[in-house]
């Protein structure tokens, strides 16, 4: 369950000239460019939006909520409206909903059908989110799933699975980690992996090696 990154050849560029798709893509906006619908740099500034968007979004959510309840609560009720608080822009049609795990639940994403994913506060999805091995066993044996991932809520604990669709994606709040109370929210965001925002794991204890 890993991005496959071993092999040396240049996989991108051969996926990238041969793609239909990237070609049909290119002649539509070419088209489109020409019809004066849209300019060059509005696309450039797209792409660049598209490619700023990552787990470090949601990651500043998580720390924010876990130093102010307000914004906390803010985040479970509206998470639009509290993602653009702190200046993000999650502009998409589907609805946003943060889920909050407890000690008595712990939650965890997944889309069965496709890959729908929260991209406007996590980026773009793993490889493995998309897989059908990790599509239909979050549902099946999402416990089986977490462990693979080095993680497992205790016995007792609820597992919530969260189907992600065209109309509504899912962020998991996590729990924040004991020990941790003198941390500022700088600190404390280095310690959401994008893992924990899907559900798969969960924070890590202290801050990464720098
Ligand atoms: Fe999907």
């Amino acid at each position: 369950m890993s991005d496959d990154n071993t092999h040396s050849h240049p996989h991108k560029e051969v996926q990238h000239e041969r793609s239909p798709y990237a070609s049909h893509v290119r002649a539509m906006e070419a088209l489109l460019v020409e019809k004066g619908v849209l300019t060059e740099p509005e696309i450039q500034d797209r792409i660049a939006y598209m490619e700023s968007r990552s787990p470090a979004n949601g990651a500043m959510l998580v720390a924010r909520a876990w130093t102010d309840p307000k914004f906390k609560q803010r985040l479970l009720s509206d998470a639009k409206s509290a993602a653009r608080e702190l200046g993000l822009d999650p502009t998409h049609e589907a609805e946003l909903i943060v889920v909050e795990n407890t000690p008595e639940v712990h939650n965890l994403i997944v889309c069965t059908l496709c890959s729908c994913y929260p991209r406007a506060v996590l980026g773009r999805p793993p490889d493995w989110y998309k897989s059908f091995e990790y599509r239909s066993r979050a549902v099946r044996e999402p416990r089986a799933v977490m462990r693979e991932f080095g993680f497992e809520p205790p016995e007792g604990v609820e597992v919530a699975v969260y189907d992600s669709t065209a109309d509504v994606r899912y962020m998991v709040l996590p729990m924040r980690p004991p020990g941790t109370e003198g941390m500022d929210e700088e600190d404390l965001a280095a310690l959401v992996t994008r893992d924990a925002l899907i559900g798969v794991s969960v924070p890590r204890p202290t801050a990464p090696a720098s």
